[in-house]
Order: structure tokens, then sequence, then C-alpha cells
């Protein structure tokens, strides 16, 4: 595998790729990778002959007060990893190579109706870096696909809308949520558990299944399941962010009898923001 800081030599060498009919898979991180990363890059392997997946912390999608300075950096680990699953080039710029002229004077990406509520509402300006960022790697690697994970459901709806507004040629698909045995989502962002939140974390999966199994039992009061989920979140330690039962097809409150839903939800403990979502369908 090689690495490349510089978007430069990373496209002279995929124009060589290019120019021999080779497919390319995109993989975009922010690094300290984990197995659901790695679950991406082999599904990567799969879809394309050469597999690019970027680590890049991304300063646009943190706000002042967020992680931005100690999100973890593992980089050595990280470059055997992704050698070990398939990956081909791994992109790692510095912001300067990003954002040259600073990320204030940055031509910005909105993807609209769905940027400003869930996580989006918690993070102002999140889904702006994002998408913004995601534009610039499609604009450097020019993929055929591009790989992302459902723990970020949120996100993934982004990415998906935004290619389909501008006509983006690029096929966007996703994997499952990676997990631990005990059910906590794997991310960067467990490391930052103390060992008792670690014991404590699992819960958050497990209100989303008690929240699933009382839409499946027909309980209709979408807000009395939120509540009562949050309530339980609390009780064991976390600090409320969001519970919500949305469609899956709009991210807004599902229309009345609209079976394909998907319960987000995403709350603090300790130093960590910790996001899960179950996707459900209710004719089956
Ligand atoms: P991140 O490094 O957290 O920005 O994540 C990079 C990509 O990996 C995103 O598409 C995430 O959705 C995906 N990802 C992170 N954690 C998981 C997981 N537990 N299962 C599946 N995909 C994941």
């Amino acid at each position: 595998m090689k690495t490349f800081q510089t978007i430069k030599e990373l496209r002279a060498a995929l124009k060589v790729n290019r120019l021999k009919d080779k497919t390319i898979a995109l993989v975009p991180t922010m690094g300290n990778l984990h197995d659901g990363h790695m679950q991406l890059v082999r599904r990567a392997a799969k879809e394309a002959d050469i597999v690019v997946t970027s680590i890049f912390v991304n300063p646009m999608q943190f706000s002042e007060n967020e992680d931005l300075e100690r999100y973890p950096k593992t980089l050595k680990e990280d470059q055997a990893l992704l050698e070990s699953n398939g990956c081909h080039y791994l992109f790692a710029p510095d912001a300067l190579e990003m954002y040259p002229d600073g990320k204030r004077s940055q031509t910005q990406i909105e993807v609209s109706a769905i940027s400003d509520i869930l996580c989006g509402a918690s993070r102002p300006g999140h889904f702006v870096g994002v998408a913004t960022v995601v534009t610039k790697f499609f604009n450097i690697v020019q993929p055929d696909c591009a790989i992302f994970g459902a723990k970020d459901f949120q996100q993934l709806m982004v990415i998906k809308n935004m290619t389909r507004d501008l006509s983006s040629n690029i096929t966007i698909i996703d994997e499952d949520i990676a997990r631990a045995e005990d059910g906590l989502a794997l991310s960067s962002r467990n490391g930052y558990l103390t060992e008792e939140e670690r014991n404590v974390a699992p819960i958050l999966y497990n209100t989303l299944l008690w929240a699933k199994n009382e839409l499946q039992l027909g309980q209709k009061d979408l807000q009395e399941i939120s509540e009562q989920a949050q309530k339980n979140l609390e009780q064991a330690g976390f600090k409320r962010d969001y519970f919500e039962i949305r469609s899956q097809v709009t991210l807004q409150t599902p229309e009345e009898d609209e079976a394909e839903l998907v319960i987000l939800a995403a709350a603090y403990l300790g130093k960590a923001r910790l996001i899960d979502n179950i996707q459900i369908n209710l004719t089956n």
C-alpha cells in the first residue's frame, strides 16, 4: 500500500490505473481505524480494482467546542490494518493541503432539508463540513463508487442526497453497523470512555432494541417511546441529546402508517458523544 499526502501525487497514481481501465472505490475516514472501517475497506475491494482510503480529521465538520484537537491519531496502526485488508492507496493530507486558503474562504456544499436536523441540530455546520470535504474527495479521487457505514445514518443520507442532487455518477454503497460483542457500535470515540462507562455504553443499543420492540408490538405513540427511552438512558448515566423515530426515506417525522422507519439516538457518556441507530420495517 502506498501513502500519499498530496493531491498531485495521488492523482498521478490514479491516472495510471484509470488508463488501464481499473475501477476505483473510495472509503473516506477520519482514521483511528477499527473493524467497522475495515468492513468498508473489504467491501470496497469487492466492488472495485483499486481501493483508496482517506484519513483526514476534517476541521470543517467540527465546531469550536468539539474534539478536533484530541481526536485520536494512530497513523502507523491504521496503515498496517489497511494494508492487510486490501487497501491500495492511503490518502492522508493535512489541513493545508485540503484547505490552502483556510476553511473560512472555502466554497461550501449544503444539502438541503436534512442537514439541520438530528445531529445537524446538535452540531451546527457539521454536515456542511462533511458534504464539502466528501465533494472534494470525490473530485480528487474520481471514484466509481464510495463506501459509507450505516452507523452514521444521517451522514449516509446527506451523501446520497448530495450525489443525487448534483447529478454525480458515483455509486454510494452502504455497509451495516459493525458492533462489539455486547452490541456497542464500534467507534473511534469509544476510546474516550472509562472502563466503567464502557460497561454502560451498550445500553444505548439495548434502548434502541427496546424501542424497536415497542414499535413491533404496535405502540403508535412515537413521542411516548422516545421519552421513555431518554429516561432509561438518563437513569443509566447518559446525558440526553436526541432519541427519534423517523422515516427512513426522508428522515422527517413519519407519516401515519409509514412502515420503513429508523430509530436514531445520540447521547453523551462521560467525554464521548455516542450515536447509533436501527432500521425497522413494520411490514415484515
Ligand atoms: P469515521 O472515521 O468515524 O468518520 O467513519 C468513517 C466511515 O466509517 C463512515 O462511513 C462511518 O459510517 C463508517 N463507520 C464508522 N464506524 C462504523 C461501524 N461501527 N460500522 C460500520 N461503519 C462504520
